[in-house]
């Protein structure tokens, strides 16, 4: 006899994830997918050159469960040459499959049951649903979405973070720069994470995984904040960086005793993947500081093209500070709520974007917004902002 539901009460609510979900109907209406975030074009020849060489020579079988020595070695140099972060290759970092991987290891690795997960609301999809694995809970701090009078960008009460913090926390949750507002954040709101994470005894996990798409102010790794290199894990993965989004070669960054915690739980989720991904990643970290400048600068002229876009087809765009996605406020578009307008958009435009009321714990608090993402080609992002001018949203 079997017991239904099938799924366990723990991820009940967690279905298709809603990038699965709209890029089908992109598929099935042939419309333009500015929805899941991945780039239209592969990166750099000599990094796939690497990894198809590696898979020539036979580099085939199961690499380390920690990662190759070379990759470690290539991660730490990284940290070292742009966060002036000092790792040891052998012992504080550990290569996982993608930054999922990291986080959602992070937490199995550090949580008990009932342990609260503090995080920006809203999150990334993976968050909710790594913390509920856990068997923890999530204590959302709102981001709000810009005053336009006021300037561009998302922000948060700092009372509202400071009551997060509790005896019960664990672990505060950061991701900057942030998907899916696009917000950086500053030295000032970091410096008052760090402050609670000290005052709470609390463990920081950092998904930096845009950490070379930041257009306005700066990235600064917590990590690198007064009394934090002990008690964070800096999360990142080549996937955007690179454009090689299905590579799925990511990292964790921390003390010895952080990541040997993480490792635990790694090594029995996959244990380890992507042999003849792992040299070609580490290629692309040794790139030269030209590739990463050029990289950024490409991503913001396709910012600022689909931002004007935007504008121009009536919207509310708000202008990110970093990442590749862009928000906008629909509300006077005819069509006032993100989901309704989302759904219809293929029809009416030819083009397919995300609700971003999906990644919101109150779904009510991201209503009136959408997520597009301009890592496309610019005759892509001009081709479907023309088809969103001609739509002349009226409802
Ligand atoms: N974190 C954030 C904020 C992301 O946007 C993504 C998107 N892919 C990930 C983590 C997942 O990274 P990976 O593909 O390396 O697992
Ligand atoms: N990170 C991508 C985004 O935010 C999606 C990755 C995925 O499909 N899980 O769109």
């Amino acid at each position: 006899m079997s017991r239904v539901p099938y799924l366990a009460s723990r991820l009940q609510g967690f279905n298709t994830t809603i990038f699965a979900e709209m890029s089908r109907l992109a598929a099935e209406t042939g419309a333009i997918n500015l929805g899941q975030g991945f780039p239209d074009t592969d990166g750099p020849a000599e990094i796939r050159g690497t990894a198809i060489a590696a898979i020539e020579q036979g580099q085939n079988q199961y690499p380390p469960g920690p990662g190759t020595a070379d990759l470690r070695h290539a991660v730490a140099d990284h940290q070292q040459r742009f966060w002036n972060i000092d790792v040891d290759p052998d012992q504080e970092v550990l290569i996982t499959a993608g930054a999922t991987e990291a986080i959602a290891a992070s937490l199995l690795a550090l949580c008990e049951t009932g342990d609260e997960v503090v995080v920006f609301d809203p999150t990334y999809d993976s968050y909710a649903a790594g913390i509920a694995m856990a068997g923890a809970v999530m204590r959302p701090v709102l981001l709000r979405p810009p005053d336009p009078a006021d300037g561009q960008r998302f922000w948060f009460d700092p009372d509202e973070l400071a009551k997060a913090f509790s005896a019960k926390t664990r672990l505060v949750l950061l991701n900057t720069p942030h998907n899916p507002t696009g917000k950086v954040f500053t030295v000032d709101e970091l410096a008052m994470v760090a402050e609670l994470c000290l005052r709470h005894d609390v463990i920081a996990v950092t998904d930096e995984v845009y950490e070379h798409l930041v257009f306005d102010g700066e990235h600064r790794p917590l990590a690198t904040f007064p009394g934090m290199a002990t008690r964070t894990i800096t999360v990142s993965s080549g996937g955007k960086t690179f454009s090689l989004t299905g590579w799925k070669i990511g990292w964790a960054v921390g003390t010895a005793e952080l990541i040997s915690a993480v490792r635990t739980a790694k090594q029995y989720l996959t244990f380890a993947n992507g042999t003849p991904f792992q040299p070609a990643i580490a290629a692309g970290l040794r790139l030269g500081d030209d590739y990463f400048e050029r990289f950024r600068d490409e991503l913001l002229a396709k910012r600022d093209l689909l931002c004007g876009l935007l504008t121009e087809a009536g919207l509310l765009a708000y202008r990110p500070e970093g990442t590749y996605f862009v928000n906008a406020d629909v509300s006077a578009a005819g069509i006032g709520d993100g989901i309704e307008f989302c759904r219809r958009l293929p029809e009416l435009a030819g083009v397919v974007a995300i609700p971003s009321a999906a990644f919101y714990h109150d779904r009510d608090d991201g209503a009136a917004l959408i997520r597009l993402c301009f890592a496309k080609k610019d005759g892509v992002l001009t081709e479907a902002g023309q088809r969103m001018i001609g739509a002349a949203f009226t409802g």
